[in-house]
């Protein structure tokens, strides 16, 4: 996708401190991170939402699931827990529209999320 910033940041033309990578997948810190560890997991592929990739490839959800819980291994937060957030529409506060897992933790998360 011409015009998007995670499609932009998978081809390297736009700078991001990556922490993990596979073929198909990508986890890059968040520029503005909401807790000590906030990484995003992301298909290299572009899917705008949660519901598009999952309808349209499984597989490639499943590896990105697996990216985020290799993420919370190598930030030392999966013993303590660690939050996986898929912001969904607007009105669920999603700003890119290229699906992205947000991996939060190193904190206490309050619950119910504001
Ligand atoms: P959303 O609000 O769509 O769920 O999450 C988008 C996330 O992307 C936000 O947490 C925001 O801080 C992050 N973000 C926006 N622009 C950039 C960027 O250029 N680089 C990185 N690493 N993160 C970004
Ligand atoms: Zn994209």
């Amino acid at each position: 996708m011409a015009d998007c910033l995670f499609c932009k940041i998978v081809a390297g033309d736009i700078p991001a401190e990556r922490v993990a990578e596979s073929s198909r997948t990508l986890a890059f810190r968040d520029i503005n991170p909401q807790a000590p560890t906030h990484v995003l997991v992301i298909p290299k592929e572009h899917y705008p939402d949660l519901a598009s990739l999952a309808s349209s490839d499984a597989g490639l959800l499943a590896e990105v699931a697996l990216q985020t819980q290799q993420v919370a291994d190598a930030e030392g937060i999966a013993a303590d827990g660690y939050r996986v957030v898929f912001n969904t529409g607007a009105e669920a506060g999603q700003t890119v529209f290229h699906v992205h897992a947000h991996v939060l933790g190193g904190r206490r998360m309050a619950w119910p999320p504001g």
